[in-house]
């Protein structure tokens, strides 16, 4: 096997020229990434994988419950019955109105057989008594979500894609940060400027580039994902023209460890370990999810999440901020969930013998770059698939392990839309790119970012919490130009912050993940629709109308 990785070191104090090298640039090694990059090599593309971090940083590798997917009889029968169609009914339900139900059908439907070329690339999972094993998680009807490793399924699954891509020579930039596309006099893309791990900038041309770089929980203090979910994908895409959606929808999840004062990732306490029997307790010993929902611990995210932020807020001085989940009635919990079990024996508990202090952190963001599920974005060259995109099959929450899965979907078909958009000769000649000027954009302090977003833009807002959040970011952020990898972040944190606190609070409503205090109903005549955010001509996030841009 040939390691893809392209040295960087080497590649440092270069400036970076490469003309046509490639067509298709792919930003981003998780699921997404190099899922598209392989189906893209195997229709005869040549393609180039940039990430700003190692090969394997990503959120990809963090997942730990599992891929949800109804197996088709060669793999295992599916539960009790369990079909495509339950599990899609089940995403509507979690995505509270805003799913789109071509792209739930479209995705959905093609997960068995994109779980099966996964497994034909090496990715091995977790055996049951017949086929593989299936776990239940948090609003599926169904045991469905197949696993590897116990609790480690992310990581077998960016293996094995590693892996993969080094078999087919793939070669994968390390350590180099994508800032902006280049775009021709029409707008089209083509091709991206980089910061190399020294900062120096450089131009990656080609006709087609995809934004597979994840989602953004540091725009939060405590959150599960690790440094590289800064958002910068979306950040770029609104630079060069695209739409961005349902951005107020960021989902957090029940369960991250608590320790006190934690900033930064959070090991997660995976849904699964609810899904085998485990139960959320306040610090009475009180059950937090009785009489709360018909599936109690196992109800979605938003619920149980928004549930235990009210129960933190009920305890005496309404200043607890954790609760606890009980799993001392798993047999083999540590051969069964090893991540966390490891996880909480770090932090001083013994998940066999006492309950495991737990709290909800920012965790996934079901907005994004608005694409088809062919990862066609509104500009010509410019393609996003996996966690940065919204494809509409979140809608207002997504449902559990319903992530890995679309980015294996949507990697692969966004991939045969770049070959059949070249063949069609429909994208720009990279030598038409024009590099973007050296812009200077707002920039807010990070710690001054995540403190209000987590105080004013989590679980639970209210208009003047909204107002109060923007004016912080009004008066902290300076114009800076995008120079170095951590203004480049921020510059992104700072936009999808302003951007988030628009679309949150025009949304007056509750709904999924986004749950207003001064408007906790859910207003099906006004708001069951998304909201859509471009680019002002003067660089600020704004709310479009959707008739204008001809989406609804
Ligand atoms: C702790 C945890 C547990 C989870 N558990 C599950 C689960 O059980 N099941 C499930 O379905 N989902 C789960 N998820 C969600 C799922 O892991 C992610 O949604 C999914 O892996 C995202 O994949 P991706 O390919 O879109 O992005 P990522 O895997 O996040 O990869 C993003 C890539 O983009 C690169 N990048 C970012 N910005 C730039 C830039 N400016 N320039 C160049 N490169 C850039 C990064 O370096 C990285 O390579 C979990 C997430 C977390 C954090």
């Amino acid at each position: 096997m040939s390691d893809p990785v392209i040295d960087a070191e080497a590649k440092t104090g270069q400036n970076l020229q490469w003309e046509a090298a490639a067509d298709l640039v792919v930003l981003g090694s998780g699921v997404a990434g190099l899922t598209a990059a392989l189906r893209a090599r195997e229709l005869g593309l040549r393609v180039l994988v940039v990430t700003k971090a190692a090969v394997a940083d990503g959120n990809t590798r963090w997942a730990q419950g599992g891929v949800a997917v109804v197996l088709d009889g060669e793999h295992g029968e599916p539960d009790q019955g369990d079909t495509v169609a339950a599990h899609a009914a089940d995403t509507v339900t979690a995505g509270a109105g805003l799913c789109d139900d071509d792209a739930v059908g479209t995705i959905i439907g093609a997960g068995p057989a994109a779980v099966a070329r996964l497994r034909g690339r090496g990715a091995e999972f977790d055996a049951g008594s017949s086929g593989l094993a299936r776990t239940r998680e948090g609003g599926h009807s169904a045991f469905r979500v197949i696993h590897a490793g116990g609790d480690a399924t992310g990581a077998e699954v960016e293996r094995a894609l590693v892996a993969a891509a080094g078999e087919h020579g793939i070669p994968v930039l390390e350590r180099h940060l994508a800032v902006d596309a280049l775009r021709t006099a029409a707008g089209a893309v083509a091709g991206v400027t980089v910061l190399d791990p020294a900062g120096v900038p450089g131009v990656l041309r080609a006709p087609a580039v995809l934004l597979a770089t994840g989602g953004f929980g540091q725009l939060y203090q405590a959150t599960s994902n690790p440094e590289i979910a800064t958002g910068d994908g979306l950040a770029l895409a609104l630079r060069a023209g695209a739409l961005i959606a349902d951005i107020e929808f960021v989902q957090f999840h029940p369960t991250v460890l608590y320790t006190p004062g934690a900033r930064g990732r959070c090991p997660l306490v995976t849904e699964a370990v609810r899904g085998e029997g485990a139960v959320l307790l306040d610090g009475a010993g009180e059950r937090v999810m009785t009489g709360v929902h018909p599936l109690a611990d196992l109800a979605p995210r938003d619920v149980v999440s928004a549930a235990i932020t009210r129960r933190m807020a009920q305890a005496p001085g309404g200043v607890d901020d954790h609760v606890f989940l009980d799993a001392t009635g798993i047999s083999g919990f540590a051969r069964r969930f090893p991540t966390v079990h490891a996880a909480c024996l770090a932090a001083g508990t013994d998940p066999l013998r006492e309950p495991i202090p737990v709290t909800p952190a920012a965790h996934f963001a079901c907005g994004g770059v608005v694409t088809g599920t062919d990862g066609r974005t509104g500009v010509t060259g410019l393609y996003a698939a996996g966690e940065v995109a919204r494809t509409g099959l979140h809608g207002a929450n997504r449902l559990a392990s319903n992530s890995l899965l679309e980015g294996l979907v949507v990697g692969e078909r966004a991939a045969e839309a770049v070959a059949a958009d070249l063949a069609a000769g429909v994208l720009a000649k990279p030598r038409h790119g024009l590099t973007p000027g050296a812009a200077c954009v707002p920039v807010a302090d990070r710690d001054a970012v995540q403190r209000v977003m987590s105080r004013y833009a989590a679980i639970g807002r209210d208009a003047d919490g909204l107002a109060a959040a923007g004016s912080v970011l009004d008066l902290s952020a300076v114009d800076c130009p995008l120079w170095t990898h951590e203004a480049v972040e921020d510059a992104a944190l700072t936009m999808l912050a302003q951007a988030l606190l628009a679309a949150a609070a025009r949304r007056t409503e509750s709904r999924g993940c986004h749950v207003r205090t001064d408007a906790p109903e859910r207003d099906d005549a006004t708001w069951r629709r998304s909201q859509l955010i471009r680019l002002s001509p003067s660089g600020q996030p704004v709310l479009a109308d959707p008739v204008l841009e001809g989406a609804a």
